[in-house]
């Protein structure tokens, strides 16, 4: 959105630079919504060309000494921070659930999974040795080193608006870079909320700053000649637009983009354990996750009993404002998205699936609510098994084999998330090895890495070749340097002229 907003009654949202809130010249601003209500609450400063470079300057400012300090300072720092976050999670919580939509419980799960990233951080001497070979050659020894990229930047997506960014900011700062991060647009609070929190833990001005804004921003980091490297997570179109302007201005990229998750569940699976699955990781944050389970492939004869399992759940799920502890799933961020979203439920019955939950029924008048939806017969042809739905909407795909099951995930544009549900150790271990995806579940439906493996898709959900966080993450932000070294030993010292060869 870049339409400037009138909004006296709402909170203003600046940019975090060199260490304090700067609030936006541009004269361009957008709207922030709590979804459970409909109402704007606040409105973000939009970053103007001349923004993002003063961004960049405190960035590259604070980097000569940051990339100085001991791994010693900077491992208790992150201690620190660890400290300072875990303490006030529940409050990062509550401003995930105002501008995100989603329920508190789920928001604090957020929080703690980027915290963990942030715990692995606190290991940055131990991750950051390099190798060394004594008498590599005689009287020569070789080591390697890996060393901070400079100014890097972060563009993140709506849908984990605190977890998204620790992933990118604490790998970063603790390898010794300074930086940017340009949040979405749409729920930016919890960045500027970070910046004050990090400065407040010790983190020197400039080494962490946010941008907001839209793609003036976006472009104004991509062109920037003083940003070494841009992570982006977001859709794939975009992730493929950062990526390759990214990459040809010559910056490292990761860019991880969408997805189309599936979870196979195969006849001899536990029926009323996948159907949990499938409900927890269709319909947990509104489907609004990178992860979340979006067709269920039912093989043979699982369909039926799985459809009708999944059914029955539905109801169930209590669907209100993140902030009533009753709630399990909160609305959509926006209410073009779920419009959107609803559509797809809507021209289900004109492309030939069977809409056998309707989840526009009964929704409340206030706020960007759906209730959860369950779509059978969906076949690959649809657009509502093509399509990132990003929203409370599970399709079922019935068919006859799991060579037919595996088919349809390789074939998908996508690689981001697979499941498979099954009794049958040899039958998952045949699947791990068939399958084209980033991340695989046997028996979880939504298998995020633990925070010392590295995050990524394969396929159309990640442009580049590093995945996030873990020890990816720590290769991504530094470069490596090989040192050849010999002290001067007056009992071998000679002229030689030729080619330096080990002896
Ligand atoms: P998005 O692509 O619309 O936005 C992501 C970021 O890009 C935001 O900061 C936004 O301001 C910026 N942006 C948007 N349009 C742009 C443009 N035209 N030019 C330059 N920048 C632009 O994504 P979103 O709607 O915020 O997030 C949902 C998407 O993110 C889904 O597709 C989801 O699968 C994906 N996602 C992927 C992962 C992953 O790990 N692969 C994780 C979370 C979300």
């Amino acid at each position: 959105m870049t339409e400037t907003v009138d909004a006296p009654t709402t909170t203003r949202i600046p940019h975090w630079i060199g260490g304090r809130r700067v609030e936006g010249a541009s004269g361009r601003n957008g709207p922030v919504y709590n979804p459970a209500t409909g109402r704007q609450t606040g409105a973000v400063d939009f970053a103007s060309v001349e923004e993002v470079d003063a961004a960049v300057q405190a960035a590259r400012e604070a980097f000569p000494s940051w990339r100085s300090t001991s791994l010693a300072k900077r491992a208790e720092l992150f201690f620190r921070i660890r400290e300072v976050l875990h303490a006030r999670r529940e409050e990062a919580a509550e401003i995930l659930v105002r501008e995100h939509g989603k329920v508190f419980s789920d928001a604090l799960g957020e929080v703690t999974r980027g915290l963990e990233v942030v715990e692995y951080c606190c290991g940055i001497p131990q991750l950051l040795k390099g190798e060394h070979s004594e008498q590599a050659s005689t009287g020569i020894d070789v080591y390697s080193i890996r060393q901070p990229l400079g100014v890097v930047a972060g563009i993140t997506p709506f849908n984990f608006p605190a977890m998204v960014p620790m992933w990118m900011w604490a790998p970063a700062i603790a390898s010794g870079n300074c930086f940017v991060l340009k949040p979405s647009e749409k729920d930016p609070s919890a960045s500027l909320w970070v910046g004050e929190l990090l400065h407040e833990a010790g983190l020197p001005e400039g080494v962490f700053n946010v941008i907001m804004g839209d793609r003036v921003a976006v472009d104004a980091l991509l062109d920037h000649p003083e940003v070494a490297a841009v992570s982006f997570v977001g859709s794939t179109p975009i992730a493929r637009y950062v990526y390759e302007k990214a990459t040809a201005a010559g910056k490292r990229c990761q860019a991880l983009g969408g997805a189309k998750n599936h979870m196979i569940v195969l006849p001899d699976a536990d029926v009323s354990a996948a159907a949990d699955a499938a409900v927890s990781a269709g319909y947990g944050s509104a489907g609004e996750r990178c992860m979340a389970v979006s067709v269920v492939v039912a093989v043979g004869d699982v369909a039926q009993p799985l459809v009708d399992a999944i059914s029955e759940r539905i109801p169930k799920v209590k669907v209100g404002d993140g902030m009533d502890p009753a709630s399990e799933m909160g609305p959509l961020v926006t209410a073009e998205h779920r419009d959107r979203v609803a559509s797809y439920v809507e021209n289900a019955p004109g492309e030939g699936a069977t809409v056998v939950v309707d989840g526009r029924e009964g929704v409340p008048e206030e706020g960007f609510f759906l209730n959860p939806s369950l779509l059978d017969d969906v076949t690959p042809a649809m657009k509502s098994y093509v399509d990132e739905i990003f929203g409370p909407v599970l399709g079922v795909t019935r068919v006859a084999t799991y060579e037919e099951a595996v088919r349809l995930v390789n074939e998908s544009p996508y690689g981001n998330g697979v499941a498979i549900f099954t009794r049958d150790g040899g039958a998952a271990r045949r699947f791990q090895f068939d399958v084209q995806a980033g991340m695989v579940g046997i028996n979880v439906p939504i298998p995020v890495p633990v925070a010392y493996y590295s995050f990524g898709g394969w396929k159309g959900s990640l442009f580049g070749d590093r995945h996030v966080y873990g020890p990816e993450a720590i290769d991504f932000y530094t470069r490596g340097k090989v040192v050849t070294q010999r002290w001067p030993d007056p009992a071998t010292s000679r002229v030689d002229l030729g080619f330096p060869q080990t002896r």
